[in-house]
């Protein structure tokens, strides 16, 4: 889960600039449930920040991926999607809308590790899902 402090605490252990910048990243993603896209996020903030470049958004997004603190979606080829929240849950793109909602999932159901699997521990589990979401798929 990201939180703001924490993430300042882990880009100054990183050796990363803390900048006004940065921070409104953390902010803006802090809390929020829509899984933005880098270009989404960036043009909201662009306004404000009118220095700001993608490259901020995506230098301070992998280093809050590699603290546990935001999840990069890969859920769609073209384009870069963040969730600050990092329990495991299932994702569900609209083909037609492109809007990513949360699906609950019960791992220990989904996953069957044996003790002869070779698997010690998962870390980490992506689950997409593709289909129409109740507004375009009701017409
Ligand atoms: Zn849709
Ligand atoms: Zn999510």
């Amino acid at each position: 889960m990201l939180s703001v402090e924490e993430g300042i605490k882990y880009l100054q252990a990183s050796g990363a600039k803390i900048t006004s910048q940065r921070i409104a990243i953390m902010k803006s993603l802090a809390g929020r449930s829509d899984h933005p896209s880098a270009e989404k996020l960036f043009l909201e903030l662009k306004p404000q920040y009118p220095t700001l470049s993608i490259a901020t958004v995506y230098s301070t997004t992998q280093i809050l991926a590699q603290a546990s603190m935001l999840r990069i979606l890969s859920i769609d080829e073209r384009k870069v999607y963040f969730d600050p929240d990092t329990h495991p849950h299932a994702h569900f793109m609209c083909t037609q809308c492109k809007k990513i909602i949360d699906i609950d999932v019960d791992l220990e159901i989904l996953t069957r590790v044996g003790p002869k699997s070779g698997v010690a521990s998962i870390e980490n589990t992506e689950i997409f899902h593709y289909g129409l979401c109740s507004e375009c798929g009701s017409d």
